[in-house]
């Protein structure tokens, strides 16, 4: 027998948690938490690989309703965030909704029934609206390499880091240079005994403001809770102030590609090795990276810069694109996730019985980034559109928050049993409004292939706005951009003796 819930959701990151934590607030109690791992944390469970840290300062990358004034750094590591993220779930009592190991395998819309069947890997589930959080960065990209199974030694992704590996004195080749690469390279660098990056494209890469939080200044965010409102302001007034020159005026950013090429020639004297890490495509185009001790590393004696990406794999002997072949006896995988092709879409079916993924299979299209025609009463948290390239993604998950707790209260005042599905007008004007926006932003100018983009070129992933607008736009649920939908009445005869109208059976 399925268990019935309000509100089913999916994943137990920073978008799954901080839905749990507003339905709590918003006096809705009657939910789960279906978490396929068996560990809270998503992104900050999943990535522990050396040198793993966020790069969007910590007082920015938290809840806005659960400051930690505790922060140890700037941009503080894994671990720290991990356990952010569990005190946030013991805080909120979050703890007796959590459905460990209950992998959503499918969802379905009952149009008869009104409400959503979930079949997960610890039993089934009907939910009246479902809330997905299964993440932008949560299942890694392998590429298909001729010969990779035949590889001897070990090989794994970044974010399934194999702690039993030992990676001293081993050649070690690291493969991509995005974000995740970037800190591992310069992490494992002083203990391999060899270190190749393949690198198919170099980074921009600027510094990175990175630094010790005092005693003092923890103290002072701890007593004084405005300072530590402050240096969040600010963190956030800076990031929304870079945003008009991402989206609209790429031509305005040659003054931060002067920066990262300083940065760059101060750390890499050797010109030849600096022109393989100098990009030709324009700054922000793919994600901007931060780091002070990725170049230097790079400069190394151990370390060998392959300006191509891995091709083949011989044996124990990779080869890149250009030829060239070097020996390994690891390799890891930095090569990012599946973004533009939602792996979750596959498995949930909506009121047609058509797939998410068949319904996006000509691009990524939500409502206001949150909800899909055709798909009642569910709502995505890091949506189609939602992504950003400079500033912190809880921002945009605690606006999507806004609009789920509004969409609750607007079922609520309908009343009985209703669902609200977008409908596709509706979808389709905001999704081309979207789609001229991007026209003139960096990710789709700049001159680059980057996640942001799917097989198509169309970029399904980026918000092309601050996260000011973001939250305007999402702080109502505006019916006329909903088809309401009520559950088919069924006969009266079965009506209890002495009740009205309103209580007819259903
Ligand atoms: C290494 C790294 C560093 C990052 N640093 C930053 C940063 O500094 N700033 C920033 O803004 N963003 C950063 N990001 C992006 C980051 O992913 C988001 O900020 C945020 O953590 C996403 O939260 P989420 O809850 O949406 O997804 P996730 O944290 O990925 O959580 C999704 C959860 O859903 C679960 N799940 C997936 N499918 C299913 C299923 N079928 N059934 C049940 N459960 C399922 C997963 O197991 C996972 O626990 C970083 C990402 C990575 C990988």
């Amino acid at each position: 027998m399925a268990e019935h819930v309000r509100v089913a959701v999916i994943g137990s990151g920073f978008g799954g948690l901080g839905a749990a934590v507003r339905l709590r607030r918003e006096g809705v109690t009657d939910f789960v938490v279906l978490e396929r791992a068996d560990a809270i944390g998503g992104t900050w469970r999943d990535n522990t690989y050396p040198g793993c840290a966020c790069d969007v300062p910590s007082h920015l990358y938290s809840f806005s309703f659960a400051p930690n004034p505790e922060w140890p750094r700037n941009f503080s590591g894994q671990p720290h965030i991990r356990a952010y993220l569990e005190r946030v779930t013991d805080t909120y009592g979050l703890r007796p909704h959590l459905r460990l190991n209950s992998e959503v395998r499918s969802a379905r819309w009952d149009a008869e029934r009104m409400r959503w069947e979930l079949d997960t890997a610890s039993g089934a589930y009907t939910a009246d609206v479902v809330v997905s959080a299964t993440g932008p960065l949560s299942d890694p990209r392998l590429p298909e390499i001729p010969g990779l199974d035949a590889f001897p030694g070990p090989v794994f992704h970044s974010a399934r880091w194999d702690h039993g590996v030992d990676l001293r004195g081993k050649r070690v080749a690291v493969v991509g240079t995005g974000a995740s690469a970037i800190q591992i390279v310069p992490a494992i660098q002083p203990e391999v005994s060899r270190l190749t990056l393949f690198q198919r494209t170099p980074a921009w890469v600027l510094p990175r403001a990175d630094r010790r939080i005092t005693g003092v200044e923890r103290w002072l965010h701890g007593k004084v809770p405005a300072t530590r409102a402050a240096r969040r302001g600010m963190l956030w007034g800076i990031r929304e102030l870079q945003v008009g020159a991402f989206t609209k005026r790429p031509d305005r950013l040659g003054f931060v590609e002067a920066v990262a090429k300083a940065h760059l020639r101060r750390a890499v004297k050797d010109p030849e090795l600096r022109a393989r890490l100098t990009p030709d495509y324009r700054i922000g185009c793919k994600r901007i990276l931060l780091s002070n001790d990725y170049y230097p590393a790079l400069t190394r004696a151990n370390v060998d810069v392959v300006a191509s990406g891995l091709a083949e794999v011989r044996g124990s002997g990779l080869v890149a694109a250009d030829g060239t072949r070097v020996e390994a006896d690891a390799l890891v995988f930095g090569t990012g996730f599946r973004v533009t092709d939602m792996p979750i879409a596959r498995r949930i079916t909506g009121a047609d019985g058509v797939t998410l993924a068949e319904t996006w299979k000509d691009g990524m299209a939500a409502l206001r980034g949150t909800t899909a025609a055709g798909f009642p009463n569910l709502l995505f948290i890091i949506g189609p559109n939602t992504g950003l390239g400079n500033s912190s993604m809880i921002l945009m998950i605690e606006s999507q928050l806004n609009y789920l707790a509004d969409f609750l209260r607007q079922l609520d005042v309908l009343g009985g049993r209703t669902a609200l599905v977008a409908r596709p007008s509706a979808v389709n004007a905001w999704n081309r409004g979207i789609q001229r926006r991007m026209e003139r932003t960096v990710w789709n100018t700049g001159g680059c292939d980057s996640w942001y983009l799917d097989s198509e070129g169309r970029n399904t992933t980026a918000w092309p706005g601050t996260t000011a607008e973001f939250r305007r736009v999402t702080r109502r649920v505006d019916l006329q951009e909903y088809q309401m939908l009520r559950e088919p009445r069924r006969p009266r005869t079965q009506a209890p003796a002495g009740l009205g109208e309103g209580a007819v059976a259903r």
